[in-house]
């Protein structure tokens, strides 16, 4: 392998070729630091060209390769196994912005790129980029493609894969695949680029894409509201679907639990309410006329579902320093959680009108089977997506606790089963959600996948574990 990491070091510079233990740990290491694999190397590339040569020599070498961007990918996607034979591939020094074009609405960026660096040259231009996660401070465009990431405004914008109109991607053989066009319609035969999205880079690796900017609405809204049940949240849902038409952006479901733990971990957050319910939903919606505008919907609409006894409470943020407090009871939901301890994580999506039904059924299967354990739930519920973590009771250790992990596991993702829902929303399978994967797919879509992998990567070079 010395000779490899020689042509490695010659192909994109000695300083960008990273084997020390300290240099390598933090791509070695998940997001949540409960798994560090090892690597041969981290190579860092700085252009597409660089990639190529790269992958070329991998696959001269035999060697395999896990694509990493930011490296808050929660699935163990973005991290070696335990062999040390892969090499990290970093896209982060791909970080140039190559074009703008307002006329077309598009903006061509590299893939390391980050989020939020892509939402502010978005503004700068008066256009919206309007992919949002709260990992957007480091994650990057390659990873959010490669994750088909969704975030908080898929209900009004779609998910990454809607975002994006053409990529560059260098194919397991090392050959580059420009696909970089801004087009809206092509129907040129199979969809290559859709292929790419969302695939955890075991195809190929992203190196750049072009991307869908839309207009910047003139105004926003933010409001917390309050509901007795998940039966309300989904009649609030329809409501406003019917109310504020395209203008609904953010629908977040929070149950009372989050708002505790928040309030414990973050208590200089102010709370929206003195008494708890609960349920609560973090809507905003955007508006292209004037603020204005935007408030006295906003108020009209939630004045009726108080009337109609949907809601039994309602904050409209009055300022942009009240909606971000309002928007921090959501985003801190995670971290104060895992401030809390250990906990049992599941990214489901289920079709909105079974949300109801399928918290009630799966809390009384929990309740029987682990007496007292904590359903933390909360997330994207406008687009049928629930963060539905289970932490133990404050009674019992985290370790006695996790023994029941795969059995809890089991558990949530056969009633996601049951109820025509898919085990993984937004985060992807990685490595964690392997096995899993294969208890739910079809015989027949696995099998289509697999030739599908086969295809684009027969050696296997490609991220291999994960996905399949
Ligand atoms: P990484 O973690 O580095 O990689 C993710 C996957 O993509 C890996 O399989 C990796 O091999 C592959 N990959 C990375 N770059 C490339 C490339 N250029 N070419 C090919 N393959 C590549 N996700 C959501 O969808 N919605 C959320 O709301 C959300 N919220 C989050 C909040 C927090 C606090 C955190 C930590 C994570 C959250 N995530 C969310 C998960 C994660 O941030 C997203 O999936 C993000 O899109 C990953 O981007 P990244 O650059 O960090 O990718």
């Amino acid at each position: 392998m010395n000779e490899f990491l020689q042509d490695c070091r010659d192909a994109i510079g000695s300083t960008f070729v990273l084997t020390d233990d300290l240099d390598v740990q933090s791509y070695e290491t998940e997001w949540r630091q409960r798994f560090r694999g090892r690597c041969l190397a981290v190579l860092r590339p700085a252009s597409t060209a660089e990639v190529a040569s790269i992958v070329k020599l991998c696959r001269q070498y035999a060697v395999s390769i896990v694509p990493q961007g930011g490296n808050t990918g929660l699935v163990l996607g973005s991290v070696p196994d335990n062999s040390g034979k892969a090499i990290v591939l970093s896209l982060r020094r791909l970080n140039t912005i190559r074009a703008v074009d307002i006329a077309n609405n598009t903006i061509t960026v590299e893939a390391g790129c980050i989020l939020a660096q892509v939402q502010q040259i978005a503004d700068h231009n008066e256009r919206l980029f309007p992919l949002s996660l709260a990992s957007e401070g480091s994650c990057t465009i390659g990873g959010n493609l490669s994750s088909n990431a969704g975030g908080t405004a898929v209900l009004r914008y779609g998910n990454s894969r809607e975002l994006c109109l053409g990529l560059e991607v260098v194919m397991a053989n090392g050959e580059i695949w420009d696909g970089l066009k801004g087009l809206r319609k092509d129907n040129t035969g199979y969809d290559l680029r859709d292929l790419f999205i969302g695939a955890e880079g075991t195809l190929g690796i992203i190196t750049a894409a072009v991307l869908k900017l839309h207009p910047k609405p003139k105004a926003t809204q933010t409001a917390f509201l309050a509901m007795t049940s998940p039966e309300a949240a989904l009649t609030l849902l329809n409501f406003s679907r019917d109310a504020f038409g395209p203008a609904l952006t953010t629908f977040e479901l929070i149950s009372s639990i989050c708002l505790d733990l928040v309030h414990q971990h973050f208590p200089a957050i102010p709370l929206p309410f003195p008494e708890r319910v609960s349920y609560y939903v973090l809507l905003e919606i955007s508006d292209h006329e004037s603020e204005e505008h935007a408030r006295a919907m906003m108020e009209t609409v939630l004045e009726r579902a108080m009337q109609e006894a949907i809601i039994v409470d309602a904050v409209i943020a009055e300022s942009v320093a009240q909606s971000t407090h309002l928007w921090q009871l959501r985003e801190n939901i995670s971290m104060a959680q895992a401030l809390e301890g250990k906990n049992i994580k599941h990214d489901i999506s289920l079709p909105s009108s079974a949300i109801p039904e399928f918290m009630s059924v799966t809390r009384r299967e929990l309740d029987q089977q682990f007496k007292d354990c904590r359903i933390v739930c909360f997330g994207h519920m406008g687009d049928g997506n629930l963060h539905y973590n289970i932490s133990p009771p404050p009674d019992v250790s985290d370790v006695d606790f996790l023994v029941h992990q795969d059995e809890i596991n089991c558990l949530i993702h056969d009633q996601v089963h049951q109820f025509k829902g898919s085990i993984s929303a937004e985060h992807g399978i990685g490595m964690l959600k392997r096995s899993e994967l294969i208890r739910y797919k079809s015989s027949i879509e696995l099998e289509m996948m697999r030739s599908i992998k086969k295809a684009l990567d027969p050696a296997n070079l490609m991220n291999p574990g994960k996905i399949l």
